[in-house]
């Protein structure tokens, strides 16, 4: 995953090494989905993942997601595009629209507009709720004490469409427990989805049960610092 791998290169050595953790993981084989990180890199690095058969990639940002992925979409129905990144009520519209998957349902204003947008609209979507497991200030996500209640708003109340949960551990923690205690959470509400594990820490994240690592840097290399 050198800077001097070609995307290809990289795109398949991450795949080759999933696979790999799955096998000594004991986990079935393709059970994890790569979710390609590809938030501040160009149309052109993407074609180059999708053109080597790649078809689900994650954007943060709503915006940036509508200006690369909306031609895309068009003309490919199989991509399927999920949404990582802090979303605003007033771009729900907009995300409903474009993602297949929102992965950062964490209050309850917004999981109130996305069902009034899907029942507006009829869309199929996936959601995830995200937890702030590190409960960080900074962070967004639901914390682990409120979450109880959170999720029964939106399953029962709003009849939402959950199906996991995603986490961000905090940069200076041993991200283990943040995954065990995701992992836990998800298997006491029943949830089979769970978003946790990046380009560093994915190993982890796949021994302890994640259905969809997302990772970004190991696939198309650095990003321009902006956040
Ligand atoms: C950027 C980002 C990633 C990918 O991070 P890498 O370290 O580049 O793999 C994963 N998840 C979220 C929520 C992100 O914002």
């Amino acid at each position: 995953m050198s800077v001097l791998n070609s995307i290809e290169e990289n795109l398949n050595n991450v795949k080759e090494l999933i696979n790999s953790i799955e096998n000594t993981a004991d986990r079935v084989n393709n059970s994890v989905s790569l979710v390609a990180v590809s938030k501040q890199h160009s149309l052109e690095a993407i074609m180059k993942v999708f053109n080597a058969g790649h078809k689900v990639f994650g954007e943060n940002r709503v915006q940036e997601g509508l200006r690369k992925f909306t031609g895309i979409k068009e003309t490919h129905t199989d991509l399927e595009l999920h949404l990582i990144g802090p979303l605003q009520t007033n771009k729900v519209r907009d995300a409903v629209n474009l993602f297949d998957v929102i992965e950062t349902l964490d209050r309850p204003k917004l999981a109130k507009e996305i069902s009034r947008e899907i029942d507006r609209t009829g869309k199929k979507m996936g959601l995830l709720i995200q937890v702030n497991t590190g409960e960080e200030a900074q962070k967004s996500g639901v914390s682990p004490g409120n979450f109880d209640g959170f999720f029964k708003y939106c399953s029962e109340d709003l009849n939402l469409p959950v199906k996991g949960l995603m986490c961000i551990p905090p940069v200076n923690d041993e991200p283990a427990k943040h995954f065990a205690l995701l992992a836990e959470m998800s298997r006491r509400y029943k949830l089979p989805y769970l978003s946790m594990g990046m380009s560093a820490d994915f190993e982890t994240a796949i021994r302890m049960g994640a259905t969809h690592v997302r990772i970004g840097t190991a696939i198309f290399g650095e990003r321009e610092k902006v956040d």
